[in-house]
């Protein structure tokens, strides 16, 4: 956009905008000038404004001579279905038959930076040469929870999926999950039935299940392609490719490769040697060694590039896997990256950025604070669609996991109680997780990380509860049974039941205002009809069965013939002041309500992990 065009959208005068510019040391030479990415996130910081820097991809611009600026770029492929279904196994038999093909070839060149990246670890993607010349990139980490988690923020990098499906297992809850997550991203796809060499295959009652479930097959007329294949024997494989190849011609596919990049972090880490190592794609432009650049909240100068095949490379465009080093910190996986001219404004709009994120998190902490006295109704039905019961810390080894952890968590609660993820960190779990679990009063989920003896000391110290599990279901068993048994968990934001301890009658009224000071205290005489009366406990003051004031009073206290009591038994003669409430007449009932944790129930699923059962709140 020009100047002119981003002060009419921001809705200032087109002055304001050439003030940030000239504050950046750029003044701009007219207003029909055009602005990156970068200076229009810093435009609408200092208007605050926020704003979401979104593709153009119409295909139309051209350059000066006429010659069109968007070039063909590959399609990127995610692979999806049930756990076990064979996605890992179909991953690793597309890279490393790619490797024996090139190397067939006469090339050496690998083809996968899986085995060979100097950091030992894999690139998040890779790329695949299918028959007849065309090149697919896959993403390396199968799951929909990443999938989905990457769209959410509205950085979806995938253009076509594939759904997994085992010709010996038939379609199952991930299946279904996996198909609606691909339905609702409106994402090209390829039905690939796997593990078609085993004995039970049965590939025809699979396509039938998945024509039941609602995906229009070819075989049962409808547009989606099946492919019967196995990664074991290499069955089918070249078609799968083909079929793939086909959906991502039919999307024509193109990005700009002349402006600076922008795009996508699929996974980060810290590495002991290296700093933040960073895998990524870009959806446009191109990024090399030595910009600057900026992913999620940091920033920092590319001082290695590598690409596809593990090898060092001066630069990488769209659809080109690529790890960076260089960053000052870990984003998250995710999180949009992008070149930007100078260090100055990599800076400023990855500063801006950790503010608007940490605004956001007080905010929402604070809505955590509110629940600590849920009074009434009112209060507590709006604090449960909060949905922020147990707030805790989630470390894994990598981000990408990370984010699929927090997913699974986020998937545990139910309207009532649930999870709420206060901090997603990647790495092993150190003192300062542990003072920030201490802090929010939750648990720290750890997934596939070291916690030394050190932390673990601080964590017990602390009180602070560390769950380390390796496989992803029994950490979702394990949080299963700690909101399962919350009450003997501390939590400072677990919703209570109420539960009425006993009733009184009010008979007569008595007027003592400014006998102490000035206040208002109107103390009401009872009977208690049921139960028991404890001053410590809550009341509520009821009418015609009503309750008079909307949410719970104090007592100011209790007496029985003068003498000020802590409690009172069933048919005693009470008089209780109700602190800060005038408003009581003979014929209204008193009762003494008191709080007790709630209890969540929780059930197993088919899919091995555990949910929360909703439950009323009484
Ligand atoms: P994921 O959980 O979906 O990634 O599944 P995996 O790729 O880990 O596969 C689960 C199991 O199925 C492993 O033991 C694989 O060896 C096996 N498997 C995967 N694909 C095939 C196949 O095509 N044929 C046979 N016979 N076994 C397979």
């Amino acid at each position: 956009v020009t100047i002119a065009e981003l002060a009419r959208l921001l809705k200032c005068s087109p002055r304001r905008i050439e003030t940030v510019l000239i504050d950046l040391g750029e003044p701009p030479a007219s207003l029909e000038e055009t602005v990156s990415a970068d200076v229009i996130e810093l435009c609408a910081v200092e208007l605050g404004v926020d704003v979401e820097v979104v593709d153009d991809e119409s295909p139309s611009a051209t350059s000066a001579d006429g010659t069109p600026l968007e070039l063909p770029r590959r399609a990127v492929v995610a692979v999806m279905g049930h756990v076990d279904h064979g996605k890992t196994t179909l991953l690793d038999r597309l890279r490393s038959a790619n490797v024996a093909d090139g190397e067939a070839g006469g090339i050496t060149q690998a083809r996968s930076i899986s085995y060979w990246s100097p950091y030992d670890r894999h690139l998040g993607a890779f790329v695949v040469k299918c028959g007849g010349g065309g090149e697919l990139t896959f993403l390396d980490t199968p799951g929909h929870a990443a999938f989905s988690a990457m769209r959410r923020r509205g950085a979806s990098v995938t253009d076509v999926a594939v759904l997994v499906c085992a010709a010996d297992d038939g379609v199952m809850p991930q299946t279904r999950e996996a198909a609606a997550h691909i339905l609702a991203a409106n994402c090209k796809f390829v039905v690939a039935i796997t593990k078609c060499d085993r004995d039970g295959a049965d590939p025809s009652r699979v396509r039938d299940e998945l024509h039941a479930m609602g995906i229009a097959l070819e075989s049962h007329g409808g547009d989606v392609q099946c492919v019967e294949v196995s990664a074991m024997t290499g069955q089918g494989m070249e078609d799968l490719e083909m079929a793939l190849f086909l959906e991502a011609e039919s999307l024509n596919l193109t990005a700009r490769r002349d402006c600076e990049g922008v795009g996508v972090i699929l996974e980060a880490r810290l590495d002991k040697g290296h700093g933040a190592v960073v895998t990524g794609l870009l959806r446009r432009g191109v990024v090399g060694i030595g910009e600057h650049v900026v992913a999620g909240t940091h920033y920092g100068r590319v001082r290695r590039l590598i690409g596809d095949g593990g090898v060092d490379v001066e630069s990488c465009g769209p659809s080109e896997p690529f790890e960076i080093t260089g960053l000052r910190g870990v984003p998250s996986a995710g999180d949009s990256v992008m070149v930007v001219a100078t260090e100055e404004r990599a800076r400023r709009v990855a500063t801006a950025r950790a503010d608007r994120i940490e605004t956001a998190r007080l905010a929402a902490l604070s809505v955590g604070d509110d629940r600590q006295f849920i009074d009434d109704d009112a209060d507590a039905r709006a604090a449960e669609s909060v949905n922020s019961d147990l707030c805790a810390i989630v470390k894994a080894d990598v981000q990408g996991t990370a984010e699929a952890v927090r997913d699974s968590l986020l998937g545990l609660g139910t309207s009532s109680v649930g999870v709420k993820v206060v901090y997603v960190g990647v790495g092993a779990v150190s003192e300062s997780d542990v003072a920030l679990a201490a802090a929010i009063g939750g648990p720290i989920l750890a997934f596939n990380v070291q916690v030394s003896n050190v932390v673990e000391k601080a964590a017990k110290d602390a009180g602070v509860v560390i769950v380390n599990r390796k496989v992803i279901y029994h950490l979702l068993d394990a949080v299963g049974e700690l909101l399962g048994g919350l009450g003997a968990f501390s939590s400072r934001w677990f919703p209570y039941d109420r539960e009425v301890l006993g009733e009184a009658e009010v008979r007569q009224v008595f007027d003592l205002s400014g006998r102490r000071g000035n206040k208002a205290n109107m103390v009401a005489g009872c009977v208690v009809n049921s139960g028991s009366f404890s001053a410590v406990e809550k009341f509520r003051l009821l009418r015609d069965g009503e309750p008079v004031h909307e949410g719970l009073l104090d007592a100011q206290s209790i007496r029985r013939h003068r003498l000020e009591v802590t409690t009172v038994g069933k048919g005693t003669e009470c008089g209780v002041s109700l602190a800060d409430h005038a408003d009581v007449k003979p014929g209204d009932v008193i009762q003494c309500v008191h709080f007790v944790k709630r209890k969540a129930v929780v059930e197993k699923v088919a899919t091995g992990g555990a949910r929360v059962v909703e439950r009323q709140p009484r």
